[in-house]
């Protein structure tokens, strides 16, 4: 059955930039960046370092021999690396950074935030109105097994109250402006020229509240590769919640793109954990 289209009747002037931005990206950068599901977007902004940082790191314990870059790999740095990881010599791998930067739903980023060995910077809802868009599932995302879990009737009614939600805080929020400008004019409250304002700052932190967390935010995320690798093995697997994995499996692919070298030695070692891969002995 053909997809319902999922036209938002209801887009302010920001989130409009914000879509065009996104626009702009994927047509700047097409191998590292990617759209997920309706407004969703992740791109690999900076990565800090490669594969010869980490053995050049590594080798600060036994020798004077650095190299330039992976181009210049043996086949005796491939299988160092590959001894690190396999056996826990984690430090070098946390020589190598990267910074994501990803518009996702707010329950997506929930989960995401449990990483703790990373940092996050958010789009502030204190700050700024919230962005009016919110995630809705397409039909692979609400299939299970060939069965959908979720109608087409349904959708259209939960798309109707998510914009209803983002209508109450636009609608209140307006009230509530037209309020402090006539508090203003009575003398009730100082003028506040320039700056943050603190009536408005107040109401948007309240209605923030109301907003479902399908609405999407917008972050940057910095990483080592130690617990990027962590990161991938838990949120790739097939028990981990689609939305998220999408994302994960997103940046996996701009990761394995310019780290050729690392995420097979990554993937060999995540096998090898979970006993399908080829095996092999830690090499020494
Ligand atoms: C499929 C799935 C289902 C989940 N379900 C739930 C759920 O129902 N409820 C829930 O609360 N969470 C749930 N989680 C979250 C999960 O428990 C982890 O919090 C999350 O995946 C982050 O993993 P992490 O702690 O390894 O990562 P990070 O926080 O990035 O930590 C990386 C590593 O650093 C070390 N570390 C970090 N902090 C500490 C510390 N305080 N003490 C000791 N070592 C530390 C650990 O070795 C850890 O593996 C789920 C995750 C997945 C993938």
């Amino acid at each position: 059955m053909e997809e319902p289209p999922y036209a938002p009747a209801f887009q302010t002037g920001p989130t409009q930039e914000l879509e065009a931005e996104i626009q702009l990206r994927l047509q700047l950068h097409p191998d590292t960046t990617r759209r997920i599901g309706n407004f969703g977007f992740i791109e690999l902004e900076s990565a800090w370092g490669d594969e010869a940082t980490i053995i050049n790191t590594a080798r600060i314990s036994t020798t004077n021999m650095r190299i330039d870059s992976p181009d210049d790999f043996t086949d005796r740095d491939r299988a160092l690396l590959y001894h690190l990881l396999k056996n826990n010599h984690g430090t070098p791998f946390e020589s190598v950074y990267f910074r994501f930067r990803m518009v996702a739903p707010i329950f997506v980023l929930r989960q995401w935030m449990r990483h703790r060995i990373c940092s996050f910077n958010e789009f502030s809802q204190r700050y700024r109105m919230p962005v009016t868009a919110f995630f809705v599932p397409d039909r692979e995302a609400r299939t299970v097994d060939g069965f959908e879990v979720m109608t087409d009737e349904q959708i259209q009614r939960y798309t109707e109250l998510m914009e209803s939600l983002h209508r109450f805080y636009h609608d209140c929020y307006d009230e509530t402006k037209a309020r402090i400008a006539q508090a203003e004019e009575a003398g009730e409250i100082p003028r506040i020229t320039g700056g943050r304002n603190p009536y408005r700052a107040r109401a948007r932190e309240l209605l923030r509240n109301a907003m479902s967390v399908s609405t999407y935010s917008d972050v940057y995320w910095t990483i080592n590769f130690r617990s990027l690798m962590n990161f991938f093995d838990l949120r790739r697997k097939p028990n981990a919640q689609y939305e998220i994995r999408q994302y994960a499996d997103a940046a996996y692919g701009m990761f394995e793109q310019r780290f050729p070298i690392l995420s097979e030695t990554m993937n060999r070692v995540l096998s090898e954990r979970r006993g399908d891969g080829e095996g092999g002995d830690p090499i020494g």
